[in-house]
């Protein structure tokens, strides 16, 4: 069983992804000088699908992580896979609809970058296809009807369904939905299995991973170089890819996502009978509420039940007991599951809920903040930061476009920010008020 997690360790926290992870790295720390074309800070999707990308275009790169491949985020999270780069409406408001068809075609497309990476480097990873958006009330399903015709408008590539109450039992055991809505293009998957494939893919490409490195200082300028306490990396470009837990790396970043909480419990393997009940088409599931419940079943049949359960940077005393309830709400059946494994991560949250790509001193350049939702997002988010190094930058630039607004102090001015911003949108889930 997994212990309590323990954040400021350098290895993988206790969770059931580490606990079943297929590849154990030993990547060495940076020791001495280095050279290369591009140097990769952060070791969770976004840094690792951008070093994929570039070795699979022939430059020389190295990737420095701080702890473990996957170790953040990407290593932690519900492994549910949904397409969006960002939400439908939010790019045309600010730069047009032009933009916002950029915007739409990147959503689908880094959904399908994951799936034919999977594929590609036949990287064994659990993936499921199956997902659900479910209804809590009125609202909610407004929403899903007006999604569902915008997609038919849009020629959606993949098969969608609006679920009325009864409908939506036929997807789900539980009595604590109105509705849904089905996609057959989204589902789930092991994400730190994904997160190691992917980083042996690109070392068997020729890219140098170190880990246990954690980058201490950047020197900006024409010929950049990127240091650790017992090493130097030195390269033409710099990819910033820390996210949540950049922290004052670079420090024209800090505070410009804001590191929120989100925890899951894993309970023991279910009876095939019981994880049919619950779940008989093995979605994916999220509420719509801003402090959601998400759930799926694990390859070996444990429900993983997360949700966002604290916005103050402090981790719950227990995570199991923050989250039992919430689960036994949606799934009593589960009132004699043994609990086995407990965890949590950091988001990186964005003021208006936009990813963040833009560039630093010439020649560093970033990606982060996806609310949440950056399973798929994170994977072009990669792609877009090889693509600016080989001269293209279309899709960059739509994003570099967008302004956002910045805390000032970082991590530790910004969560009281976001419990009372949390707070706010709590009330109004208790409210049931749709938020869109
Ligand atoms: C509990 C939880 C559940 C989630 N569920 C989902 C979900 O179901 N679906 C979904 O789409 N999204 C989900 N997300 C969000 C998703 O996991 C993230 O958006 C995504 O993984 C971010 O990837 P990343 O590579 O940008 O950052 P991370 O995976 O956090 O990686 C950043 C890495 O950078 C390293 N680093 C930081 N600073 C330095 C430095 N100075 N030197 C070297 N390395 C450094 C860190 O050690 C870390 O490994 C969830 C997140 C959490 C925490």
């Amino acid at each position: 069983m997994g212990a309590p997690m323990q954040q400021s360790a350098s290895e993988h926290v206790n969770s059931y992804y580490a606990a079943t992870r297929n590849i154990d790295t030993t990547y060495p720390a940076l020791a001495g000088d280095e050279r290369c074309d591009v140097v990769v800070v952060g070791g969770g999707f976004t840094g690792v699908s951008a070093l994929l990308f570039l070795v699979e275009r022939g430059y020389n790169a190295i990737l420095l992580e701080a702890n473990r491949v996957g170790w953040g985020a990407s290593g932690r999270n519900g492994g549910q896979m949904i397409d969006g780069f960002v939400e439908e409406g939010k790019i045309s408001k600010k730069l047009g609809p032009e933009a916002e068809q950029i915007a739409y075609r990147m959503g689908l497309e880094c959904r399908d970058i994951v799936v034919d990476r999977i594929d590609k480097y036949q990287i064994d990873c659990d993936l499921r296809f199956g997902y659900l958006d479910l209804a809590m009330n009125q609202g909610d399903m407004r929403n899903f009807e007006e999604t569902w015709e915008s997609k038919q408008r849009a020629g959606y590539p993949h098969e969608v369904r609006l679920l009325d109450a009864r409908e939506v039992r036929d997807y789900i055991g539980s009595d604590a939905y109105i509705g849904g809505l089905a996609n057959a293009g989204n589902g789930h998957l092991h994400p730190l299995n994904l997160c190691l494939g992917e980083a042996a893919a690109a070392v068997g490409l020729g890219a140098r991973i170190f880990e246990q490195s954690p980058v201490t200082r950047i020197h900006h300028g024409a010929s950049p170089r990127v240091e650790t306490a017992a090493g130097v990396v030195h390269a033409n470009k710099v990819l910033l890819a820390g996210n949540a837990y950049l922290g004052r790396t670079e420090p024209r970043l800090a505070g410009a996502v804001i590191p929120a909480g989100s925890y899951i419990i894993a309970t023991e393997p279910l009876s095939k009978e019981l994880a049919e009940e619950l779940l008989p088409h093995d979605s994916a599931c999220c509420d719509q509420r801003v402090a959601l419940d998400y759930f799926r079943l694990s390859a070996d049949r444990r429900m993983l039940f997360g949700g966002m359960c604290n916005y103050s940077g402090r981790v719950p005393k227990s995570i199991k007991a923050s989250l039992q309830p919430n689960m036994l709400a949606v799934f009593p059946q589960l009132a004699d599951a043994r609990i086995e494994y407990e965890w949590g991560g950091d988001i990186g949250i964005t003021m208006n809920r936009i990813p963040q790509l833009g560039r630093i001193d010439g020649n560093t350049y970033y990606a982060q903040g996806y609310s949440g939702h950056g399973v798929a997002p994170t994977h072009l988010a990669g792609k877009i930061l090889a693509d600016v190094i080989a001269g293209d930058s279309e899709q960059f630039d739509v994003f570099a476009k967008v302004r956002h607004l910045r805390l000032p102090g970082g991590k530790w001015f910004a969560n009281p920010a976001l419990a009372l911003g949390m707070l706010y949108y709590r009330v109004r889930d208790a409210l049931g008020i749709s938020i869109r």
